[in-house]
């Protein structure tokens, strides 16, 4: 297999993104420079890893062996890497019918539905649920797994329909954040509320750690 992807990051065990412990992938390189992107960090396409299929497949197979219950790709801007994305789901799934249990996976992009051609829904129409639509700073929400209110979290598999069905509309108290810290830089994933980032600053700030680099920050 000589397809690549290239990547921002990869974590295991993301709970933050979609139910249940999963493998996030963040795709390098997007486009679309939405104001107010947490990670912006992702936006050149020269940046991240450039990365062969077979290793995030190894890395997916390695996840579902120690409990996965889901794939998250996100970004940066997948569906701008379509084929080397198209190529690692497929490949993904042929793990998942290995695995023997239900895993799904959940796509981010910034574009709509109307903004796919055919190469893009090569690789969106591989993913169980997709939310679609650009970062928009201007439309807070509530809803659960999503930045901004004009997101649109889409089942698109009878397995996306079940598993998702309870989310599609939920908005819980507090929105799912998870801080990691690595090479001892601190990132989080997840899909802060509005505030949430200035309060960690703050927080941050009262420990006497000062963040110098934000990926939040123009
Ligand atoms: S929010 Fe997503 S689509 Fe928008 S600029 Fe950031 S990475 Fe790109």
């Amino acid at each position: 297999m000589n397809a690549r992807l290239r990547i921002s990051r990869t974590h295991y065990p993301v709970h933050a993104l979609g139910p249940g412990e999963r493998l996030a992938v963040w795709v390098q390189g997007c486009t679309l420079s939405c104001k107010g992107c947490m990670s912006r960090d992702t936006w050149p396409a020269d940046g991240g890893e450039d990365v062969p299929i077979a290793e995030l497949t190894a890395l997916w197979r390695s996840a579902v062996d120690r409990g996965a219950e889901g794939l998250t790709i996100s970004g940066g801007e997948p569906l701008q890497q379509a084929d080397g994305l198209a190529a690692f789901l497929t490949a993904a799934d042929e793990v998942r019918r290995d695995a023997g249990r239900e895993l799904d996976f959940l796509l981010y992009t910034g574009y709509d539905e109307g903004e796919l051609d055919e190469t893009r829904w090569a690789a969106a129409g591989q993913a169980d649920v997709v939310v679609f639509g650009r970062y928009d700073v201007t439309r807070p929400t509530e809803l659960v797994w999503r930045g901004s209110a004009n997101q649109r979290m889409v089942p698109r598999t009878d397995l996306g329909r079940r598993r998702y069905a309870g989310f599609v509309d939920h908005a819980p108290d507090h929105g799912p954040l998870q801080l990691e810290v690595r090479n001892g830089d601190p990132w989080i994933i997840g899909t802060p509320r509005p505030g949430v980032l200035r309060n960690l600053d703050r927080s941050l700030k009262g420990l006497g750690l000062q963040v110098t680099d934000a990926t939040w920050r123009p």
